[in-house]
């Protein structure tokens, strides 16, 4: 198979972990014989040192022409975001590129490595009992998107966020929700506050119309407060939990903590269409860039998502998801998830072990 992908590195440790992603894609391509086209491009901080804006042109016609993205992370250290290079950075890349591709849904799969049981928050009895949970988040709709005011009422300040939302949004990040959770356990928990909110009302009406056409996948609904507590009491029974926008921003960020480092997770950002942006969630972690101690994880880990999802290659995910828990159990850590007794070893060392089990 030939496919092209569009590289966009990013800031801090972006091209760091990036780097090693790549060459795992070169190690998949050669085994598996597919030729993994690479074009890259700038954005974030690094696009504003050469176009003084955060999303090019050029990288926006660069991701138009490839079939699947492959982002690293943006943004400047966090006591210089005043700056005008790093001033609404994130916001200017990577909600200008949900926009450009109209990605309207976002996957975040939280599993925790049993070799990394110990890096989870919660009680060993908890952990124990496994888990393997995958978030899918409405992007396009609610608070974020709805009408937003400042006023003075009365004298006073008020400030208006709309939560609003079509029922089309919800039918489409619905659709899905049940067709990952057809390839996983066949369920889906769905989040709402449909005891008060006029929007989950009609979230769920609609997520149980949708359901009919997947008699085969159990559905429930959950209030948000509860989904919240159920995360920390008992996370082994999510399958697909769907969400709307902003309840999704939040609790795909308390489902992270369980596996234990943001250094661990992947992330993708899909349009109607089965176009996809890939990515690990956490930020350019600029406390540590340029010191090759990154973890390349998340990143290498979004790269087998890609396949999985862009290509249909699921083989060769299996083959990325089976060489990096090859290379934990081989007792491999970088320094976000190494304990007190163990050495850390560099981003690149991390990358080759992976590289050999594959
Ligand atoms: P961050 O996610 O970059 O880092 C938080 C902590 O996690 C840091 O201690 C960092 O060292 C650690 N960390 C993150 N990824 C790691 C990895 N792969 N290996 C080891 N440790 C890792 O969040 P922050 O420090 O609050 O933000 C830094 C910049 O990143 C800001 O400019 C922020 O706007 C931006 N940001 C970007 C994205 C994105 O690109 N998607 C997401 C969040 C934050």
């Amino acid at each position: 198979m030939e496919c092209k992908i569009a590289v966009l590195p990013g800031d801090g440790i972006g091209p760091e972990v990036m780097e090693q992603a790549l060459r795992v894609l070169d190690a998949v391509g050669r085994k598996f014989s597919h030729k993994f086209h690479i074009a890259q491009g700038l954005v974030g901080g690094a696009a504003y040192d050469v176009y003084r804006t955060h999303f090019p042109d050029e990288t926006r016609k660069l991701c138009e022409q490839s079939d699947a993205i492959l982002f690293g992370s943006v943004g400047g250290p966090v006591a210089e975001l005043h700056l005008e290079k790093w001033r609404s950075c994130e916001t200017s890349s990577i909600l200008a590129i949900r926009k450009a591709f109209s990605f309207n849904a976002n996957f975040r799969p939280v599993r925790i490595f049993p070799e990394l049981k110990g890096l989870c928050p919660l009680r060993s009895e908890v952990v124990e009992r496994g888990v393997d949970l995958l978030f899918i988040r409405e992007l396009n709709g609610d608070i974020y998107f709805g009408r937003k005011e400042n006023l003075v009422r009365d004298g006073k300040r008020v400030a208006v966020d709309v939560a609003e939302y079509t029922e089309d949004q919800i039918f489409s990040v619905t659709h899905t929700a049940f067709q990952a959770a057809r390839k996983r356990r066949k369920k889906v928990t769905s989040v709402d506050k449909a005891n008060v909110l006029h929007v989950s009302k009609l979230w769920r009406e609609v997520v149980h119309e949708v359901a009919k056409e997947y008699p085969d996948v159990q559905l429930e609904d959950m209030l948000v407060d509860n989904c919240a507590m159920q995360l920390i009491r008992n996370p082994s029974q999510f399958d697909v939990v769907l969400t709307g926008n902003m309840f999704g921003d939040i609790l795909s960020d308390e489902g992270a903590v369980l596996a234990g480092s943001l250094g661990l997770l992947a992330s993708a950002s899909i349009n109607a269409q089965g176009f996809g942006l890939y990515e690990p969630p956490g930020g350019s972690a600029q406390d540590i860039a340029g010191k090759g101690v990154a973890n390349p994880i998340a990143q290498i880990l979004s790269a087998a998502m890609m396949l999985r999802f862009s290509f249909s290659l699921g083989n060769e995910a299996d083959a990325i998801e089976r060489a990096v828990s090859s290379a934990l159990s081989a007792g491999l850590r970088t320094g976000d998830i190494a304990s007190t007794a163990e050495t850390p070893v560099s981003t690149a060392a991390m990358a080759d072990k992976i590289i050999s089990f594959i």
